[in-house]
């Protein structure tokens, strides 16, 4: 087959091809040993408020592998969705992100912090999804008015009422719930109104280029607009420097996420931090 394909085909014996295929089989099988042999860790971006105060953290998730040192979720996440090791992980973080809550809130400058925690479509849509954020908020004692899930726009679509159901659901129990990469996907207005979210996060794409690209700048505003005339609370991310931040201001953007304010940082640098401000 391979010698027989013509020019501008994938050829497939691709010795580059070969090699990611390679990787990726190997990170696949090492996947499903990380959890036990604990190379997992939670990173924490602060996020502020247009007043410059410090009102939570994204939990990010990062994968300290033996060899390959740290590996970055946009690699194996894609990888434990198409093979359900997500629904393990998922748990994990979710279980790491109540336990550290719970710990925050003894803290007299943690313990009013918000904590977001990237929620994945089939960890999201599995039947047991909305018990095992019950158990996991009972057993870490976590407050659930501070946690808030991050689901995507394409995971809503999946499914829309088995996601207003979990959301309207997880509400009752104080929870939050954000919009993320907000702009790149393809949610219609009329599953906006209809989901009870409380934020849409803008995605870093659009943030990039502000102030000067007229086009990502007439989005950014444009689902600012929506936004609050829907009473959401908006948030970028990828803000990376202050003319970004001035622009988001000026539009009516009340929170921010990014380099600018602080990179995702291991717990106990997040902890310095937090009594460093
Ligand atoms: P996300 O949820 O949209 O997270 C924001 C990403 O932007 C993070 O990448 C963060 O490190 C990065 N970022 C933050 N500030 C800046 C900035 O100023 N400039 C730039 N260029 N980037 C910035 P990260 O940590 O590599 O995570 C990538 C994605 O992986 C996340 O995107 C999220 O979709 C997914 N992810 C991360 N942790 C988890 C998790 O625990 N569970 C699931 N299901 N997905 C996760
Ligand atoms: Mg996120
Ligand atoms: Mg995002
Ligand atoms: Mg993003």
């Amino acid at each position: 087959q391979a010698k027989t394909a013509g020019r501008n085909t994938v050829r497939f014996y691709d010795p580059s091809m070969q090699a990611a295929l390679d990787r990726r089989s190997t990170l696949e099988n090492e996947l499903r040993h990380a959890i036990k042999r604990g190379e997992f860790t939670l990173y924490y971006q602060p996020q502020f408020d247009h007043a410059h105060r410090l009102i939570g953290a994204e939990a990010l998730l990062r994968w300290q592998h033996p060899r390959h040192g740290l590996i970055a979720p946009e690699e194996f996440i894609p990888i434990s969705e198409q093979t359900s090791i997500i629904l393990p992980i998922g748990r994990w973080v979710l279980e790491t992100a109540c336990a550290q809550l719970a710990a925050w809130s003894h803290g007299e400058r943690t313990r009013g912090l918000m904590l977001g925690v990237n929620v994945s479509a089939r960890q999201f849509h599995q039947p047991e999804f909305v018990d095992q954020v019950r158990h996991v908020l009972e057993s870490s004692r976590a407050n659930p008015q501070r946690l808030t899930f991050e689901l995507t726009e394409s995971m809503v679509l999946d499914d829309v009422p088995d996601t207003i159901r979990k959301i309207s659901t997880l509400k009752e129990l104080g929870m939050h719930f954000s919009l993320d990469d907000f702009g790149t996907g393809f949610s219609s207005f009329s599953c906006l109104t209809r989901l009870s979210l409380d934020q849409l996060k803008i995605d870093k794409s659009f943030v990039l280029n502000l102030p000067d690209n007229g086009a990502d700048a007439a989005i950014v505003t444009a689902i600012i607009t929506m936004a609050r005339s829907l009473g959401l609370n908006i948030i970028a991310e990828g803000v990376e420097t202050e003319a970004q931040r001035v622009f988001l201001a000026s539009q009516g953007c009340n929170a921010y996420q990014g380099h600018l304010f602080g990179r995702p940082m291991p717990v106990e640098a997040f902890e310095a931090f937090v009594s460093g401000i």
